[in-house]
């Protein structure tokens, strides 16, 4: 039956093609990393302990610390190289609830700052009770590359710690520079930074082009669940025609429509 034959042989098709568009933009955030460092943005509540972790992780007394709530005012910047890649570190004002305008502006500025960072380094106070602040702040950066820095074990324990159960998390202090090595660790786990090749700089760096692959990667996908669910494929066509041109839009060629719809009526589509 011939529409069998063509819903197997596009269903490894676009396996094939799913495949290639994943590892080329994993290659290519790799790229990325590597040129560009991993963007990690140190965020809690004030006094948690934040600036003290820039200081150790950086290896210098960059930022201010004290035990005054808000010492940090804006954000201090600090680097340092792990693996062969630099993490370009942002520590930032404490986030909390204020009516203060001058100091919602900087914890907003915070709050901004989590989207475009590549890791966050979110830190809570084990001497504290967790507060409304560290749960709007787990749930914020849920969808992030985010470890839980649980600092000031040197202190006794307050926090409930079913609020980080099966999360990526450490436990630590910044007094005996404990839980710092397995900070590092956790960020080379999760980068795969002893893993990736850092003298391959192929692949893309465009951000217009990575934006257009990551929408193949979704239309590619939907094709693919779709022909698991045996829809008919003059619907499924329409997504793969997307997808071609999109991929034509990431090398800069675009086909016409009379080459695609030539290149369809190929196939057998049970009209
Ligand atoms: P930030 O406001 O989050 O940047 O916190 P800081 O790094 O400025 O630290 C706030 C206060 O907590 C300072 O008095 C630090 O000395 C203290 N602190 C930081 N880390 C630890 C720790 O691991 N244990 C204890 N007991 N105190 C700490
Ligand atoms: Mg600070």
């Amino acid at each position: 039956d011939i529409e069998i034959v063509t819903t197997e042989m596009l269903k490894s098709k676009i396996t094939y093609i799913e495949n290639k568009i994943k590892n080329i933009l994993k290659e290519s955030e790799n790229t990325r990393l590597i040129k560009e460092g991993i963007n990690t943005l140190i965020i809690g509540r004030p006094n948690v302990g934040k600036s003290s972790i820039l200081n150790k992780l950086i290896d210098e007394e960059k930022a201010i610390v004290t035990d005054i709530e808000g010492t940090t005012r804006d954000i201090v910047e600090g680097n340092v190289v792990i693996e062969g890649v630099s993490l370009n570190i942002i520590d930032t004002a404490g986030i909390r609830e204020t009516t203060d305008i001058i100091e919602k502006i900087g914890v907003e500025k915070s709050i901004n700052l989590i989207e475009k960072a590549d890791l966050i380094i979110l830190v809570i106070n084990n001497n504290e009770f967790i507060t409304k602040e560290d749960v709007d702040l787990i749930e914020q950066t849920s969808n992030k590359n985010r470890i839980i820095f649980i600092n000031k074990i040197d202190l006794d324990s307050r926090i409930d710690k079913s609020i980080i159960e099966g999360k990526n998390y450490v436990e630590g202090t910044t007094f005996y520079e404990k839980g710092l090595d397995s900070l590092k660790s956790k960020i080379v786990e999760m980068f795969n930074l002893d893993k990736i090749e850092k003298s391959s700089f192929t692949y893309l760096t465009n951000a217009r082009q990575i934006t257009l692959l990551k929408e193949c990667l979704l239309l590619v996908e939907n094709v693919k669940e779709g022909l698991s669910k045996g829809e008919p494929i003059d619907l499924l066509e329409i997504d793969i025609k997307r997808t071609w041109e999109l991929l034509g839009d990431v090398i800069g060629e675009n086909y016409s429509e009379e080459l695609l719809d030539q290149l369809f009526s190929q196939f057998c589509l049970g009209k």
